[in-house]
């Protein structure tokens, strides 16, 4: 019997496995999962929950409970992949595999950026709201800000949502707005490029919006250093941002087991060695036959979000269990990312993009609003994760 080895219980690996599960014969495949973490989050919440717009209570899965029967769970850190000898290497053993799916996601890393772990630990005005411990904090920080200037900064390093900035940004704006500060407080963004979305017609819409309500676009600002006892930005490019409140993404990188214990990114130049290399159409590994990876992890030149990772999940599924059968790979993922970009508490527009084309319009409503805050998340744990996906 052949078994499949899926890394990682994030949305990529949990959404794959299910959906292997349910179309594989279980006696013709075993599946394992393995993830260090027994809990998964709803990340999509973490800029939502300091405005209390969601509830810390509700973010939160346990993995096993997610999974459909037949699917072994292994709870256990990843710690390297030998392709050649087909075994991955955990913290506390090894496990041999016959097809490997990498779905390990981004490392999130404030330490490399001097100055902003040190905010978030020695002071009150930092909080790298990607990780759901300071984006509860930035709650309560909310709470205590009576005016200043609130800053949101974007690294250059690939993040995962891209839009995540913009909505911090656009929300707290609101937000100051609605506690009836807003004329204390300066609202900025930093960011490395020169532009604040990448993708027309998004881009023009946000501009509007930001030059109506006053929002702050501070473009090819490479956040280099933080002082975070001055509560000062230092950029690449020689200019200074000062701040009161300051709610930085941190930095992104692939993650140590792979890119220093496997040769899985080592073609991965796109990135520098980053992520694991996979054709950007099939994903399957550009090297390795038996490998294929999606997800925030893996070297496809797209936005990176969970709604991408949905759609590659079902190339996967197609791609690898016609590998398995010997039989041509005929699905494709075609660059498809979706990212619904909130304006305000009550108005949201959806920006759904691919490699080649934007799809949907920029139009900001509240029927995008209620869809994302009120009805996605139903989705999303109730019928994408477990490997059921009518609309693919
Ligand atoms: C603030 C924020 C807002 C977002 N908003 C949106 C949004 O509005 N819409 C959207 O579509 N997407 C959004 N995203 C992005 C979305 O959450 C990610 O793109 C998605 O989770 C990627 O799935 P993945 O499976 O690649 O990685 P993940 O879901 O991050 O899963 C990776 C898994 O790997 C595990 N892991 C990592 N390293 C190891 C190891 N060494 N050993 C064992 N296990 C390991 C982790 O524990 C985790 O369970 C947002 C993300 C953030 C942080």
């Amino acid at each position: 019997m052949d078994h499949i080895v899926v890394l990682g219980a994030g949305v990529g690996g949990t959404m794959t496995a299910n959906m292997l599960r349910r179309r594989l014969d279980r006696s013709d495949a075993e599946i394992s999962i393995v993830d260090k973490s027994t809990e998964h989050a709803y990340q999509p919440s973490f800029y939502l929950l300091p405005f209390e717009y969601m509830e810390p209570e509700d973010q939160f899965r346990d993995v096993r409970g997610l999974l459909q029967d037949g699917i072994e769970f292994v709870h256990s850190g990843v710690t390297g992949v030998d392709p050649d000898t087909k075994t991955v290497a955990l913290e506390d053993g090894e496990l041999s595999y016959d097809y490997l799916v990498v779905a390990l996601g981004h490392r999130l890393a404030p330490e490399t950026t001097p100055g902003m772990l040190e905010g978030w630990e020695e002071t009150d005005s930092v909080y790298p709201f990607y990780h759901f411990e300071a984006a509860m904090q930035l709650r309560d920080a909310l709470k205590d800000f009576d005016g200043g200037t609130f800053v949101v900064s974007v690294p250059d390093t690939s993040i995962k949502c891209g839009g995540a900035p913009l909505k911090m940004t656009m929300l707290a704006e609101d937000y100051f707005r609605r506690q009836g500060i807003r004329d204390d407080v300066d609202v900025v963004m930093t960011k490395g490029s020169d532009a604040v979305f990448g993708v027309s017609p998004y881009r023009e819409k946000l501009e509007e919006i930001w030059a109506d309500r006053d929002i702050e676009a501070k473009l090819n600002f490479t956040v280099d250093e933080i002082d975070h006892e001055a509560q000062v930005i230092h950029s690449e490019e020689g200019e200074t941002q000062e701040y009161d409140l300051y709610a930085p993404v941190p930095p992104q990188y692939g993650q140590p087991a792979l890119t220093e214990n496997s040769p899985l990114t080592e073609a991965d130049t796109e990135n520098d060695g980053e992520y694991v290399a996979v054709d950007e159409h099939t994903l399957q590994h550009v090297e390795y036959e038996d490998v294929f990876a999606l997800g925030d992890g893996c070297s496809t030149p797209n936005a990176k979000t969970a709604a991408a990772a949905r759609k590659q999940a079902h190339v996967v599924l197609d791609n690898l269990t016609a590998h398995m059968a010997d039989k041509r790979q005929t699905a494709k993922y075609k660059g498809y990312a979706a990212c619904p970009l909130l304006t305000k508490k009550g108005k949201a527009m959806v920006a759904e993009f691919d490699y080649e084309n934007s799809i949907s319009a920029p139009v900001e409503s509240r029927m995008n609003w209620i869809m994302d805050v009120n009805i996605l998340p139903s989705f999303y744990w109730d019928t994408w994760l477990r490997g059921y996906d009518p609309l693919p």
